[in-house]
């Protein structure tokens, strides 16, 4: 078989050097909660292809319904031919997310299309031009996602100019927003708003429930609530990103839950098809039903072997019931990254929800972001068997996404590796 190495010298010479990886060794096989090199090399998967493979990327259903998929037909596209697993996946999607309401969902192929469809619609349904978004924001790499992103470097350098009438708010950050309620960063986001844009001029309101790129920052209690009740006063369409927090991976099976919160759109993608690319706008039928016929669409959303696969990845999370799987993890993990908390200084805070928990690194004493210190410890996870992500503005997040399928062993291995990283 190729080598790690000798792979990742014809990358060099094959694969735009824009297209990076965490790691430099090449995947031969992965399950469960592990990944495996092409040397035989096992890593502790506390990835999860970024929030991807909740049920695992071989869960047993999911490879079973894509063979037979396949077998049937690949693609006709759902605007020329329709067929039943698009608007099965459409009537699950409907049927999961929050709110009783009647719902439509159309679907696409990657979470910044998602995004940039739900902001399609919510235009189109109101007529109004405005979006609002948030610091330290997330939303994805194309044109329109790109300016509601917050962060330059990596996503934004030199790529722009940006797509406009994006107006970007305070979030509530409560390590470094010096402690607001979450009713107090509401009202500072929304008298921003209201009195540099209008609310009159505002289509729609995109939050992540907890931001995922920008530092796994959960918001404080009420600040969700506070902007959701302002929206609906204000005729603005609420829209959760839900793509990294959604499937189960927060403990529910939406973030939005943890504080009852019921938006008019909720954009997914990420976990919702066990590793096969599809995306997804749900919502309130009169948002979605306000556009015209032809107006959404694209010639691969809801290809006919990613519905299949996300049919198979939704019944495999109520069979496992993975939203308690979520918790488990949580309880598991919280509790040793605590520990390690407790002895070591550089920990600033350790936050987040369900698998989808992080730590922010600091120079002691301080709220001075230390991005060397992220980047060593996750060095030494990876040379010692266990693949971590970092993120955050300021790169000092280190986050934690381990598939909800990971064993107990797994997980108490990864969590080793990572004590014994901190030293
Ligand atoms: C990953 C992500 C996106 C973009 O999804 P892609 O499939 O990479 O386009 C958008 N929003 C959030 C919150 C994400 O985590």
């Amino acid at each position: 078989m190729t080598s790690s190495e000798e792979l990742h010298k014809r990358r060099g010479a094959a694969v735009a050097r824009g297209v990076g990886s965490t790691i430099s060794s090449y995947v031969d096989h992965a399950g469960g909660g592990t990944i495996t090199d092409v040397e035989g090399r096992q890593w502790i998967d506390f990835a999860a292809g970024i929030a991807v493979a909740n049920v695992g990327n071989s869960a047993r259903r999911v490879v079973e319904a894509v063979k037979a998929q396949v077998e049937r037909f690949t693609h006709t596209c759902f605007m020329v031919a329709p067929y039943e697993s698009y608007v099965a996946v459409c009537e699950q999607l409907n049927a999961i997310t929050p709110g009783d309401f009647e719902k439509r969902s159309a679907l696409f192929n990657s979470g910044a299309e998602a995004v940039e469809n739900a902001v399609k619609i919510a235009r189109h349904a109101t007529g109004r031009p405005a979006v609002v978004v948030f610091d330290h924001a997330y939303h994805g790499r194309t044109n329109l996602t790109m300016a509601l992103t917050a962060k330059n470097m990596p996503y934004k350098h030199r790529f722009g100019p940006f797509a406009g009438e994006i107006y970007r708010v305070p979030m509530s950050y409560p390590l470094r927003d010096g402690g607001l309620s979450g009713a107090e960063a509401a009202a500072r986001a929304i008298e921003m708003v209201e009195k540099q844009v209008g609310a009159e001029n505002v289509a729609a309101l995109l939050i992540e429930p907890i931001q995922g790129e920008g530092g796994f920052v959960v918001p404080a209690a009420g600040f969700l609530p506070a902007l959701r009740e302002w929206a609906t006063a204000a005729g603005v369409v609420f829209v959760a990103d839900e793509i990294q927090t959604g499937f189960c991976r927060t403990g529910q099976w939406f973030a939005c839950e943890h504080e009852e919160v019921v938006p008019d759109l909720i954009t997914l993608a990420k976990g919702i098809a066990g590793g096969l690319p599809l995306a997804a706008v749900t919502g309130r039928a009169e948002l979605m039903d306000a556009v015209h016929v032809g107006g959404l669409g694209g010639t691969y959303g809801g290809n006919p072997i990613a519905c299949a696969a996300a049919l198979a990845s939704i019944e495999t999370m109520r069979e496992l019931e993975l939203t308690c799987a979520a918790q488990r993890i949580e309880t598991v993990m919280a509790a040793r990254l605590r520990t390690i908390a407790e002895r070591d200084p550089r920990i600033a805070e350790v936050r987040g929800r369900g698998a989808m928990l992080a730590v922010e690194l600091v120079q002691p004493g301080t709220l001075v972001p230390d991005p060397a210190a992220t980047a060593a410890i996750s060095a030494a996870c990876h040379a010692a068997g266990l693949l971590t992500l970092t993120c955050g503005t300021y790169g000092n997040v280190l986050r934690f996404l381990p598939p909800l399928v990971i064993s107990d062993d797994e997980l108490a291995r990864g969590l080793d590796i990572l004590d014994a990283a901190f030293g």
